[in-house]
Formats: C-alpha cells, structure tokens, sequence
C-alpha cells in the first residue's frame, strides 16, 4: 500500500515540477487538481505491467508539457482516459477545466476505445466511410485531439514489453501504419521517428538489431572524416561572419531500412546516413550558407533541394544538398534556421506553444487563418467540420483530403491493418505480408468473394490470399505490382527460377 502511494506521489511531483517551468502557477494548480481526481477515477486500477494506472496518463500529461502543448490539452492528457474507464463525466470535467477540456477529452474518448490500457484504433479509422468521417471532422474540430493521441499511443508502445506477442505485432503495426504517418503528416519529425523505431524493433527485431549495427560502425569510421569536414565549413561560415550552429544528425534504423528497400539493398549507395545540419539567424542567411558550400565542395547536382522556397506537404523547410569533399567522401549537409528547424522536429504542436495563447483562442474560435499555410489539409477539414456544425450536408466523397489520399487501407482476416499505395494489387498486399506467401498466390479473396489478379485495392477491404505450393511468379505478375517492394521480389524470384527466366 505504501508503495503504491509513493510511486504515485513521486510522479505527481515530477509532472508538477516539470509544469512549473512552462505555466503560470494558476495553471499549475489546475493541473494538481486535474491530476488527483485522475488518481482518484482511476484508484485501484493497474495497467498491464502492474503500475497503478494513473502512470499512464501522467506519462501522456509529460509528452505533451514536453512538446510544449497549452494547458487545456496537458490536462484533458491527464484525464483522457477517466470519462471511458471511470465514473467521472464529460460535465464533471467541464465544471472543473472549462469547455476546452472536456472537449478534448471527448474527442479522444470517441477516436478509441480504452480496453485495458490499448486502444482499438480500427473503430475509428478509415474501415468504413462513417468511422472515415468521424475522424477527419475530429480533426477539423480540433487537431489537439490528435496529438493527444500521438502522445497516448508513444506512451503504450513504450510499455508494449507487458502485451502478449501477438497483440505486440498488432499494436507495431498499427502504429507503423497509422500513427507514424499521421505524424508526418503534422510534420512532427521526433515524435514520428520514435513511433517508427519502437514499432520496427518488434515487427522485425533481427533487421532492427542489424541496422542499428550498421549505423553504429559506420558513424565509428565516419566521424573522423566528418570533423575535418565540419572543421573547414565552420571556418569558412566564421570568416564570412555567419553566426550558426552545426550538429550531425544519424539516420534512424526505420528510414534507412525504407532507403534500403528502395535502392535494393545496396548500403553503400546511401549518402545521408550521418548529415550536418547547419542552423542560421535567417532564411536569407541559409541560402548564403549553401553557396558557401558549394564553392568549398562539389554539389552532386540531382540532390540539391530547396524546400524553403517549396516546403513539404507537411510544412517542412529546410536546404538539403550532398556534396563530394577534396577527400572524396560524400556528405549531406541540411540548412535551415531556428524557427525550420523548430517546426520540423515539433511541427504542428510549435502552433500550439503556451506562450502563444492568442493564436490558440484564435484556432479555438476556427479562424482557419491561423493555421500555417502549409498545413492546408487541415484547414479544409475546419471549413467542413464548420458546415457540419452548422448542420450542412456534406459529402465527404468530394472531398479532396490529402491526410492519406495517396494510400488504401486494407486488413488481414485476423484484423491487421496495412497501408498501401492506391492502385495496389491483392498481389502487392501477399507480398507485403511475406514473400513466401506472394509466389504462391493463385488467388484472392475480398470480403469473402473470389477477385482476379487485375483487382484494385480499396480502403477497408479484408484480403484473404490463397496459396498453393506449385504457384510460380511469372512476367505478368510485374504488371500487376504497384509497389516496387513487391516487384523486386518478383524480379529476384524470376531470376533465380530458370523455367520463367527463358520465356520471352
Ligand atoms: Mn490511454
């Protein structure tokens, strides 16, 4: 019992500590006050690896202090999961914190439901049109209510060690598949990279060990190379007067093992592995910096991109150019200022930074202008959330949504969901699932009904693939294959099989 009290304590404190640096200490003590009725709702309860529940919650209420969210979304951390799990209400909340939070705290109740401590995410993803709907219009209400989430499932993949295997792989993929790009798509760099790396570890633990190997040693041989590098381009920006910082920046085992997929697995054909990342006063300044280089290095003319002047779909800004030094080693280096560089790692969160609590009332009252411009997904699902409030038909068909307009969502028979390129075959899909299973499909079913090879992928459809051991991959199958995963496999297979490789 005394235990249990201390861990509970001890977290409470921490989270208050931490609060304190960022809040006002009004909003301190409403979250303290938010805090003990979560340890009182959730009092008794534990979570799978046996801590009192109210870790959980605490841990989600830190992420979000961490990536500097406002106060209603630090608290509606603490108690999203006390309207689902307890006997607190949406107007409990709302008498305490306000309007906001409770909001919130519905918004997420509603995206997931809460089975002991995980959440289902395919109730409310896009299997059918109307979970479809709900999703973006919670999104168009209100984007925290995402980033809650975000925050909420990093906290649960973090303690996945404590779920049965099965529900490890389900849970990874999930989070592989939705919340990394989901992420992305809010430009929120860090937290994406680390959904990616945990999920990666369990889906595929040998290539994950593997990869980070790789890195490890070759930043061991590299490192030494790169001072001199960074030595000289320090030099140069400091005789040019150029205030800056520069840092190396390793690549994730999960982006280089995506690289690798696609420059068929030649390691040594990858050039970003380790990037110097240089940041500077202003934009005016970045473009300086990269002349600089240039004239110091020869740039490799294909890889020089300017996502200042056309940033990302999701915002994204930055320099990146790759050159090839006197010493012939190849180096990435990525320019960008303060604010960039900010909003890259923190992306759509740095908007809702509690020291600008202006433009937070401004996105609370839908002022679509104060979105940045580059996040105009978003802005559309506010105009449409708008007209759904105000009771207007809307038909979502029309919509252009670019949230994941490029891929389809489909599942396995068991329920795991998988993300696609649109246009994709059920052929892409056995691929996608293992090779051994691709080159010996004979046939597929959808929904339970027989389709042929031609078949196009549609979201929320259920494929089931047949096989049969005496199947052989054969030149036609190249043209039935989107994802290029897949046809390097076929390529590979055909290759190696000398009955196929003789026909024309
Ligand atoms: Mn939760």
């Amino acid at each position: 019992m005394q235990g249990f009290c201390y861990t509970r304590t001890v977290k409470k404190a921490r989270l208050l500590e931490q609060a304190k640096e960022f809040y006002s200490s009004d909003q301190v003590n409403q979250l303290e006050r938010a805090i003990d009725i979560a340890a009182k709702a959730h009092a008794g309860q534990k979570r799978k690896s046996g801590e009192p529940y109210l870790t959980h919650p605490l841990m989600v209420a830190s992420f979000l202090v961490d990536w500097g969210m406002d106060i209603d979304t630090v608290i509606a951390g603490v108690l999203h999961d006390t309207v689902e799990d307890c006997d607190l209400t949406l107007e409990d909340i709302e008498k305490g914190f306000g309007h906001d939070t409770a909001f919130l705290v519905d918004g997420v109740t509603k995206l997931g439901k809460v089975r002991s401590g995980m959440h289902d995410i395919s109730s409310y993803l896009p299997k059918t049109k109307d979970n479809l709907t709900k999703f973006l219009i919670a999104i168009g209400q209100d984007v925290r209510v995402v980033i809650i989430k975000l925050a909420d499932r990093l906290h649960n993949l973090q303690t996945l060690q404590h779920l049965s295997a099965e529900k490890q792989q389900k849970i990874a993929r999930e989070s592989l598949e939705i919340f990394a790009p989901l992420a992305d798509r809010l430009n929120m760099g860090r937290v994406r990279v680390r959904i990616e790396e945990i999920s990666f570890s369990y889906l595929d633990p040998h290539r994950y060990r593997y990869l980070k190997k790789q890195l490890k040693q070759r930043l061991g041989r590299f490192s030494k190379k790169l001072d001199s590098v960074r030595e000289q381009v320090t030099k140069e920006l400091t005789k040019a007067g150029i205030k800056h910082s520069m840092v190396g920046r390793i690549k994730s085992a999960y982006s280089l093992h995506k690289k690798l997929v696609k420059t068929e697995q030649n390691i040594d054909a990858i050039y970003d592995m380790i990037a110097l990342r240089i940041i500077v006063e202003n934009k005016d300044l970045c473009y300086q910096v990269l002349g600089l280089i240039h004239a110091l290095y020869t740039p490799i003319p294909k890889r020089i991109k300017d996502y200042i002047a056309t940033p990302k779909q999701n915002g994204y800004q930055s320099l990146h150019t790759t050159v090839i030094t006197k010493e012939e080693h190849i180096v990435e280096f990525q320019i960008r200022t303060e604010d960039m560089h900010d909003y890259a790692e923190r992306g759509l969160a740095a908007s809702f930074h509690y020291n600008e609590q202006k433009l937070n009332d401004a996105y609370a009252k839908g002022k679509i202008a104060t979105m940045p411009a580059n996040l105009q997904w978003i802005s559309d699902l506010q105009a449409v959330a708008a007209r759904v409030k105000a009771g207007e038909e809307v038909d979502f068909e029309k919509l252009k949504v670019n949230l994941f307009s490029d891929s389809v969502f489909v599942y396995s028979p068991k329920g795991d969901i998988f993300e696609l390129p649109v246009g994709s075959s059920p052929l892409d899909f056995a691929y996608r699932i293992h090779s051994d299973i691709g080159k010996k499909a004979y046939a597929f079913k959808i929904n339970g009904k027989i389709v042929g090879f031609g078949y196009k992928l549609q979201t929320g459809d259920i494929v089931e693939v047949l096989t049969r051991r005496s199947v052989r991959p054969n030149l036609d199958w190249l043209k039935r294959l989107k994802t290029p995963q897949a046809k390097q496999k076929v390529r590979k297979e055909l290759k190696n099989d000398p009955k196929t490789s003789k026909k024309p």
